[in-house]
């Protein structure tokens, strides 16, 4: 069975205080012991967050580099935030592929991140025009391609994959469950094609854009959403709602 799994993407967010503030909201709550739980702030807040944060809770990075320390000016090396006790990245999210990032530099960025002992939240995901021209597995299939081109099978069981709908980022438009759930089940049936049906069997695929407390438990009741990545709603008391949506 797929450990049911939430992440908080902090994104660009938090003062030191406010960072202070959401480490303590997030060690008052109650979280289900079935779901894993993942939060990435900002890498300058990062190790504030994992010398503070209880121990069940995980931190994640938002981006990490392709390679090891050297010049790179404003990069942070896989190196760096396994030292700071960070064991899971993001790669590929939408607000930096949308900056230039290329599927082959963000499946570089996620194999460097896997042989250097990080966990890789894989992120894909399709704009409007895409969604409305009935192209969304045109899309997203190559974004997966170039994930599975670069990632063993052992790799695959250190990463979940985010499924986040560019068009749901951020626009309250939470994609329907059953648009999600027909998504979830394209991807997943893609990967055992190009992965193997194990990998395809045992790979958490997550949910992202505007999931909330309220629209959270109807998603998560769909066969093929094994959990979710939140953006806004990682920020508020509501994080603990989407946690423990399951019941
Ligand atoms: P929102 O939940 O704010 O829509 O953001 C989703 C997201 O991009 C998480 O990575």
């Amino acid at each position: 069975a797929r450990k049911f799994f939430v992440g908080g993407n902090w994104k660009c967010n938090g003062t030191v205080s406010q960072t202070a503030e959401l480490i303590s909201m997030l060690n008052q709550s109650t979280l289900s012991t079935e779901t894993e739980v993942v939060v990435c702030p900002s890498q300058v807040h990062v190790q504030k967050v994992t010398e503070g944060l209880r121990g069940d809770v995980s931190v994640g990075a938002q981006d990490v580099w392709t390679q090891g320390n050297g010049a790179f000016t404003g990069e942070t090396s896989a190196d760096m935030l396994t030292d700071m006790g960070v064991s899971w990245t993001l790669v590929g999210h939408s607000e930096r592929r949308g900056k230039g990032e290329s599927d082959a530099e963000v499946a570089a960025k996620a194999k460097y991140a896997l042989d250097k002992g990080l966990k890789v939240i894989a992120c894909c995901g399709e704009p409007l025009e895409s969604r409305e021209a009935g192209t969304t597995n045109d899309f997203v299939f190559p974004q997966i391609k170039a994930y599975a081109d670069v990632f063993t099978k052992e790799d695959w069981k250190n990463v979940v994959i985010a499924y986040e709908p560019i068009w749901a980022i951020g626009t309250g438009l939470t994609a329907t469950p059953e648009q999600a759930q027909e998504t979830h089940a394209d991807i997943r049936q893609y990967l055992g094609e190009i992965a193997g049906s194990d990998v395809a069997a045992d790979t958490r695929i997550l949910y992202g854009g505007s999931a909330s407390g309220a629209t959270a438990p109807g998603l998560s009741a769909k066969e093929d959403i094994d959990g979710f990545l939140v953006g806004g709603a990682s920020l508020k008391p509501e994080f603990a709602d989407i946690v423990n949506c399951q019941g």
